[in-house]
């Protein structure tokens, strides 16, 4: 059986695309609206036409087109399929840009680009005026940025118009529900293997149609497509489905930091008698569509950013979606026919487990880098900014104190002369902290390829099967004493040079199960970082520093400056306590280099956290306590009620002086405190 079948993309559908109706009155409006809604149905065109119509009505005169999107991979295939429509080459006139890459040149007049980077534009020029349009894309989705864009767009428009395309018909979608998930049931092995299962079942005794199985992030992706790959082989293909052969399966994987050429394959017809079986995150539930589908198989879970407050951190999580998500990603399957949705949850998981809508992102995640990027727009009362729906103040005031712990903003909530270089940088400010520090030391090479590695999905392959996992975690293992053990920052900075001196780098990675992807991905984002920095470093005032330290811990110490905030001490045996003020119980990850050695460290600092049944933290070294001693203090030093009275208003500068009296007085008193 073929595995991958190749046929030309079609150049253009013979039935035109509903949208393709309202043309001339969407080219009017959006000429006589300052502010236009948009809404039509999921894969109606909104996202791949309007833009054509814009173009062809002559809107790139006078500036570009910008078209934002809440996921890259949306951004990157899109622009691929409208450079492909339009007969133009991608980069040139249409083009895309997304966090580390940036397909365009000054031609480009079409572009599309994560709302992350539309943001960052705005910061740079307010007006945005190299733009004639900007459509803002996937609205609904709420994501952090977008949000913050429709608020900013909200200052400045109000009354928009709406220009609805009408919903179309879709075909009806058969739902069922399964047994295999119930509200006890949250591994992710179960659920994949039940998916896998259903997916075989739908092959072997369905119409054909193509199948889009929903997961929730590459590695299940990944083990997915290697289960299915497994079973497919075994299929013995004498047998007919309702009169239409099937004779094999196309099994292509879909998710965020995948290459772009296999990304291609998923949108292309498969051949006759050949039926795709789409393994995707949620990405497919809106921002793409896939023609042909016609069964869903639904995991019913979603990778989610959340902020726990319990431990005080952002969790990427995988929970339960809402049930309007559930009905989001059926309708996927009803697009050109009647189609079928396979839950492997149950009613009870539907009842109990699900909520009806998705809260929107920034009611739930950390808004450090954009209070950040608001305040460096000039924004200073982020508390009463016209937020879509306000996140708690909580989050906001949490932002604040950790911004101010950074030393972004002053006490009067200004942003600082290191808060205007943090905020060029597309990474957690933390991190970012520590890039600066290590700049100011005039070693930006120690941490940029850190940040750097942090920065891509997973580089260490997991391996599903056990005697291979044995061998690969061996490997890993020596790596980490390769590079001198006992620090996973320090491990990850070898591989990044292992790697990149390498004759044959792919070669190298394959023989110590690394991802070649990602390590390619890390080089190219550690350039464009050391661009970043080389810009600003430019400056007169960049803040060079002497390093009179042991040139040994150098790289911890630079750590140390953005990741105080994840200190953790010894507690009882095995496990950790965080000094954020949070108290919680961490354990160290099996995965570190410092699993089983715990007993031997005091002092730990990490990069972030998995919650299974324990609280983990995952890349971690060991550290001294006088080198975050000093910086320890500024966890707990702002009070939050003052820094909310700072979010409001100007504090004047006697405020500010008995303030300050305050907090010297209570800090001398904590000393004496600890000398006793
Ligand atoms: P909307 O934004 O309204 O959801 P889109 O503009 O994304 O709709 O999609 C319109 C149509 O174009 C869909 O039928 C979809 O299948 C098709 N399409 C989109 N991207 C591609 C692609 N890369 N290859 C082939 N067809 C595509
Ligand atoms: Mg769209």
């Amino acid at each position: 059986m073929s595995k991958s079948s190749r046929s030309d993309c079609k150049e253009s559908d013979s039935e035109p695309l509903p949208i393709y109706h309202h043309k001339s009155k969407l080219v009017r409006a959006v000429k006589d609206s300052a502010f236009l809604v948009v809404t039509g149905e999921t894969g109606c065109g909104k996202t791949t036409q309007l833009p054509q119509y814009l173009y062809e009505a002559g809107f790139c005169k006078n500036g570009k087109i910008g078209i934002t999107q809440p996921r890259r991979v949306a951004a990157i295939t899109v622009a691929q399929r409208v450079a492909h429509e339009m007969r133009l080459t991608l980069g040139k006139e249409v083009g895309y840009q997304v966090r580390f890459d940036d397909c365009t040149t000054e031609e480009t007049e079409v572009k599309y680009m994560t709302d992350g980077c539309l943001l960052r534009e705005v910061l740079a020029d307010p007006a945005l005026s190299h733009y004639s349009v900007i459509v803002l894309d996937e609205v609904h989705e709420r994501s952090l940025n977008t949000d913050i864009l429709l608020g900013l767009l909200k200052k400045v428009f109000s009354n928009p118009d709406k220009a609805s395309e009408g919903r179309r018909r879709t075909f009806p979608v058969k739902c069922s529900f399964g047994s295999a998930v119930g509200p006890k049931d949250t591994e992710s092995s179960g659920y994949v293997k039940e998916v896998v299962r259903v997916a075989l079942d739908v092959h072997t005794s369905e119409m054909a149609g193509d199948i889009l199985i929903f997961l929730t992030g590459q590695n299940e992706i990944e083990r997915a497509c290697d289960i299915l790959y497994e079973k497919a082989e075994t299929i013995d293909y004498r047998f007919d489905v309702h009169d239409q052969t099937v004779e094999g399966l196309l099994i292509l994987p879909l998710y965020g930091s995948m290459p772009t050429d296999q990304q291609r394959q998923i949108f292309q017809p498969s051949s006759r008698g050949i039926r795709k079986c789409v393994v995707a995150t949620n990405i497919a539930a809106t921002s793409l569509t896939i023609t042909g589908i016609k069964y869903i198989i639904d995991s019913g879970f979603v990778k989610q950013l959340n902020h726990n407050s319990r431990i005080g951190l952002d969790i990427l999580e995988v929970v339960p979606i809402s049930k309007s998500e559930a009905q989001q990603r059926a309708g996927r399957a009803g697009r050109t026919s009647a189609g079928k949705c396979f839950r492997i949850y149950n009613n009870d998981f539907w009842e109990k487990c699900m909520p009806e809508y998705t809260v929107p992102e920034i009611q739930r995640t950390s808004l450090t880098g954009v209070v950040l990027t608001l305040k460096c727009l000039g924004v200073h009362d982020v508390i009463r900014f016209p937020y879509l729906d306000s996140p708690e103040e909580r989050f906001i005031l949490e932002a604040l104190k950790q911004l101010y712990q950074f030393d972004a903003i002053d006490r009067r909530g200004k942003v600082t002369k290191l808060g205007e270089l943090m905020v060029e940088f597309p990474l957690h400010p933390g991190l970012t902290r520590a890039v600066l520090k290590a700049a100011s030391y005039r070693c930006p090479d120690l941490m940029l390829p850190v940040a750097a590695m942090l920065s891509v999905e997973n580089i260490f392959i997991r391996p599903g099967h056990s005697q291979k996992q044995k061998e690969a975690d061996e490997r890993h293992r020596a790596l980490a004493s390769k590079s001198g053990g006992m620090n996973d920052f320090a491990t990850l900075l070898s591989i990044f040079h292992f790697c990149k001196s390498s004759e044959k780098p792919a070669a190298w990675c394959k023989e110590n199960w690394i991802h070649w992807r990602a390590l390619k991905s890390a080089f190219s984002v550690e350039t464009q970082l050391g661009e970043i920095l080389y810009r600003l470093q430019q400056r007169s005032d960049f803040p060079f520093e002497s390093f009179d330290g042991n040139e040994k811990n150098k790289l911890r110490l630079c750590l140390c400056a953005g990741y105080f905030t994840n200190v953790a001490r010894r507690s009882i045996g095995k496990a950790f306590c965080t000094m954020d003020g949070h108290g919680s119980m961490v354990h160290i990850h099996p995965s570190s280099a410092l699993f089983e050695n715990e007993k031997d460290f005091d002092w730990v600092m990490f990069n972030d956290v998995l919650v299974t049944s324990k609280v983990y933290i995952r890349t971690v070294c060991p550290i001294r306590y006088e080198w975050v001693k000093d910086l320890l203090p500024k966890l707990h030093e702002v009070d939050v009620y003052e820094l909310s009275n700072v979010a409001r208003e100007e504090v004047t500068e006697e405020e500010m002086a008995k303030w300050e009296n305050k907090e010297a007085a209570k800090r001398r008193q904590e000393a004496s405190a600890e000398e006793a």
